[in-house]
């Protein structure tokens, strides 16, 4: 059977999500926003924005489902079962969300079912088998005491997730606060809002107490920061841009202090050796920045790269850039993916511009693919140094930088970004030297002879500096939607 489908036949969720059921909503008279696909271009839907009035609702649906159904307070093995369904009634779903994923986002249809489909199940098995073996603990006190830390949910979570990899992020945020026993109010991206819906419908279907999660659409300044200052919400887990996580930080500072996890933007190197497999490093190299067009948090952007293998290196690159086709989204046979939104497109060529203004020398690439939508050529600069507006900014497309380096410690200083560190990957045959760059790369993860998330969800992810605060994925993601209670008993 093809995966190809046609996006005009698609019938998409309508409305918001809450308590269980669909509260529709009008387009864009109700001042909703216009949806486009982005691999043609066409305007396809409208994304109500919900007010503070509905986020409120969606709140007090939540802290209300937690206290009727009992979800935080049963035998902990009870979520894990429901948890377990819902990740089979997404698989089997899989078709059905692979089309509302592929419609509206740069995820191309044919890397959806064995890719962020199959990954977002996993992970919430992966969470819900956390439920009923963490828990709090014993402190070692004198024999007439009794210390304990005992570990609660935190009650109504606040997520907010982007655009790039929906389906994902949303098994991200839902998968750990509910497997610890949370509710949660989602805002996905007004962009790609398609596939969190019906995953919220599908967790019902599996035996979810209604209203334990609800998915409000809107855009940020009005939904997302209705639900970040919202006094209900007991915390706040965002997904996106440091600016956005910024904006979150004063949010919460300022109407109310409550704990927050931030996952945000990265501006990460891959450092090559002379010693390395160049053809390897150049594969993983370039699936890094070719994967979903560059539009990944973790994308290695920039090259750092001996002098000596520079130009075998650059040869290897564009070899692997110029083989990129544009495709449909909706076409099985698609891999490279197209920017999200001509608003993006245009903030990647300006960026360009002004690399070039400054001495950037574009090796491939350089400009719109043609294309209908919004496609961007996969592009190499080089000639650039730490000024370079291309490697200080964080892109989010298929731009790569290249600059080279002679000392082992002249590598690492080029590596080191001043705003970001959210990942860095390393390329030697030498044990010791890779051992020397992951501890000295400031990076949340260093990845050595790959560039690339395995599907070992124990492995967190999380950046250092202004790439974020605290983790997703791993132990520290479930533990991240526990708070501890600290008890001492005078026996
Ligand atoms: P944003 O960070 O603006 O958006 C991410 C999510 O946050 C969306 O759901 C957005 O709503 C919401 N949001 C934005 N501002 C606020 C706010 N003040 N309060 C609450 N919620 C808010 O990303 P963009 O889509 O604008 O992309 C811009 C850049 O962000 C990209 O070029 C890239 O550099 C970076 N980015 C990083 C991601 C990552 O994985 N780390 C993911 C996506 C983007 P809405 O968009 O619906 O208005």
């Amino acid at each position: 059977m093809t995966l190809s489908f046609d996006p005009n036949t698609v019938d998409l969720p309508k409305g918001h999500f809450i308590g269980g059921r669909t509260i529709s909503a009008s387009g864009p008279t109700s001042g909703g926003l216009t949806l486009h696909r982005p691999s043609d271009g066409e305007a396809f839907a409208d994304c109500p924005i919900a007010s503070a009035d509905l986020v409120d609702q969606a709140v007090e649906t939540a802290h209300k489902a937690l206290k009727d159904s009992g979800w935080a307070s049963q035998r902990p093995r009870e979520r894990t079962k429901v948890l377990h369904r819902w990740a089979d009634l997404i698989e089997q779903e899989a078709p059905t969300i692979a089309r509302f994923e592929a419609l509206c986002s740069t995820r191309p249809v044919g890397q959806l079912i064995q890719g962020d489909i199959a990954i977002t199940a996993e992970q919430i098995r992966f969470f819900a088998e956390f439920a009923d073996k963490e828990g709090g603990d014993v402190a070692p006190t004198s024999d007439g005491e009794l210390g304990m830390i005992l570990t609660e949910p935190h009650g109504v979570v606040g997520a907010i997730t982007p655009w790039n990899f929906p389906l994902n992020m949303a098994g991200w945020k839902l998968g750990p606060a509910l497997a610890a026993g949370n509710a949660v109010v989602l805002k996905p991206s007004e962009m790609t809002p398609y596939s969190t819906l019906y995953v919220a419908e599908l967790a019902v279907r599996a035996g979810l107490p209604a209203g334990l999660v609800n998915i409000v659409l809107g855009d940020g300044p009005t939904t997302g920061q209705a639900i970040t200052s919202h006094p209900g919400i007991d915390k706040v887990s965002f997904t996106g841009s440091t600016r956005a996580g910024s904006d979150i930080m004063e949010t919460i500072a300022r109407s109310g202090i409550k704990p927050v996890t931030l996952e945000l933007g990265g501006k990460s190197p891959q450092v090559v050796f002379a010693d390395a497999n160049l053809e390897k490093a150049a594969d993983a190299i370039a699936a890094s920045i070719l994967s979903n067009a560059g539009q990944a948090c973790v994308a290695g952007s920039r090259v750092v790269v001996e002098a000596s293998i520079a130009e075998a290196l650059t040869a290897a690159l564009v070899t692997r850039m110029e083989r990129v086709k544009p495709g449909f989204t909706w076409d099985e046979a698609t891999q490279y993916s197209p920017i999200i939104s001509e608003t993006q497109i245009n903030r990647m060529e300006s960026i360009l511009a002004a690399s070039r203004a400054q001495g950037a020398d574009c090796v491939i690439g350089g400009g719109r693919m043609d294309h209908p939508g919004y496609f961007h050529a996969p592009t190499l600069l080089t000639g650039v140094d730490h000024t370079n507006p291309a490697v200080v900014e964080e892109i989010f497309g298929p731009i790569l930088t290249l600059q080279t380096f002679t000392e082992e410690e002249e590598a690492f200083a080029i590596a080191d970004h001043p705003v970001y560190g959210l990942a860095a990957g390393v390329f030697t045959r030498d044990l010791s030297r890779a051992m020397r760059a992951t501890r000295r790369l400031q990076a949340g993860t260093v990845w050595v002879n790959r560039y690339s998330r395995s599907r070992d969800h124990i492995l967190p992810t999380g950046g250092f500096k202004r790439s974020g605060i605290g983790k997703d994925l791993g132990r520290e993601a479930y533990e991240a939607n526990l708070r501890r209670k600290t008890v001492l008993i005078t026996l």
